[in-house]
């Protein structure tokens, strides 16, 4: 019997696994290794930190859906590959032998090169642990409404400007519950370029600019930071390379995807950030008897933005090729879309939607349709 391993519940393989849940091959064993038993679905978090959503409305439940594909459920972490005897090495358990394996375990954000980032920062991936960070803020708050809270995002991509939506609509819903003042919230996002989302048109980061400074946020560009220290009063500090420097108390960092540092440990040919290179197969360049998706891989001919939009796009080619290799089938190419929609969500029930030179909102009316494209995307997947 062939055996096919899938490392980490992302978006491309949970789409994988349900499908083969209803479409399984005979004589293949699936095993599914994941360090969660839910995995948040990126589209829907920001509407959770706002409390739009539950916990469960936004998680993807990988045991049930494992259950579902008939997978052997391994909750553990991969931290290398032996690509000679094809053997993933998990953390705590065995070693899991493979015929074929998929990598699809997401990203991280950058810290590594500043001094203090790794200490001081909340970064948001993982996500299970920033939401700790996030749940044990929220309790602090609720537990002393009177004392002034500074909280500072780094990053201005999507990431990063619905995070500051969101983290404001909920903390204002907080305080107006309390009758407390609303100047007792002080957010910051520092973004190292000119414009917030940088990589679409000027119009949309104008709008949503205009909407965070009406809503009291303040926002500091063209500011990199060089450092993270703790200040005198048990606060952090931001240090930023124009002598800029901001005191806070949290300080989430939702900087440039980077790769978890265990894979530029194996084999793989991996690009200069450590994601893995494949090709339009969604196969490893280096070594076919390995596939990823979603953003750990990087498509050699292909390369988009590392976004959920993709990792869900390629769940279904990628499950194709991983059966048309178990039954030695050519392999089929996929094309990605150069153009993607993007619904910003922000923070209060409304939307901004984006796609080419185009943006409209923000509304109520995009608001229901990105709930209702995520709602329908969520349950499809058993509880
Ligand atoms: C606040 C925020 C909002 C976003 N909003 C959007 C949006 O609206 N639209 C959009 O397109 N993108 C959005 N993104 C980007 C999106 O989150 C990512 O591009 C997407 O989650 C990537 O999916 P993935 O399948 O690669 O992996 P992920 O969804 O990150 O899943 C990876 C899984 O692998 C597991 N894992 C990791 N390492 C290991 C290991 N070593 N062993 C076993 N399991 C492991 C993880 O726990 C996780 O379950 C947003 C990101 C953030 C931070």
């Amino acid at each position: 019997m062939k055996k096919l391993v899938l490392i980490g519940g992302g978006h491309s393989h949970a789409i994988a696994l349900k499908q083969w849940g209803i479409n399984p091959l005979s004589d293949v064993k699936l095993t599914l290794i994941t360090n969660v038993i839910k995995t948040p679905y990126s589209g829907m978090l920001p509407g959770y930190i706002a409390g739009f959503y539950s916990f469960d409305q936004c998680h993807i439940n990988l045991q049930s859906l494992a259950q579902f594909s008939q997978a052997q459920f391994v909750l553990d972490q991969a931290i290398n590959l032996d690509l000679e005897n094809n053997i993933v090495i998990c953390k705590n358990q065995a070693s899991i032998p493979f015929d074929l394996l998929s990598i699809d375990i997401g990203s991280t954000p950058t810290t590594v090169t500043i001094p203090g980032a790794t200490q001081y920062t909340i970064p948001l991936k993982p996500i299970s642990e920033f939401l700790q960070y996030w749940h044990q803020l929220i309790d602090e708050i609720q537990q002393n409404y009177q004392q002034k809270i500074r909280l500072a995002i780094v990053g201005g991509g999507a990431g990063g400007v619905e995070l500051a939506f969101n983290i404001h609509s909920r903390l204002t819903q907080i305080y107006q519950q309390a009758n407390q003042p609303l100047n007792n919230i002080e957010l910051h996002l520092i973004y190292q370029g000119k414009r917030l989302l940088a990589d679409r048109p000027i119009s949309l980061s104008q709008k949503v600019e205009n909407l965070l400074r009406n809503r009291q946020i303040k926002l500091h560009f063209n500011e990199t930071v060089s450092q993270i220290d703790q200040s005198q009063n048990q606060g952090k500090k931001i240090h930023c390379q124009s002598g800029f420097t901001l005191e806070c108390d949290r300080i989430f960092w939702v900087t440039q995807a980077s790769a978890s540092p265990w894979v530029k440990k194996t084999e793989l040919a991996t690009d200069e950030k450590g994601f893995i290179l494949v090709n339009h197969y969604l196969q490893s360049i280096s070594h076919p008897q390995v596939f990823a998706a979603g953003d750990i891989a990087t498509m050699v001919n292909n390369p988009r933005p590392k976004a959920g939009v993709f990792a869900v796009r390629q769940g279904q080619p990628l499950l194709n090729n991983l059966k048309r290799s178990l039954q030695d089938q050519p392999l089929k190419p996929f094309i990605p879309q150069q153009e993607f929609l993007i619904l910003i969500g922000t923070g209060d029930q409304k939307a901004i939607a984006s796609k080419g030179k185009l943006n409209l909102g923000s509304s109520s009316l995009l608001w229901r349709w990105k709930d209702y494209i995520d709602q329908k995307f969520m349950k499809q997947f058993p509880c």
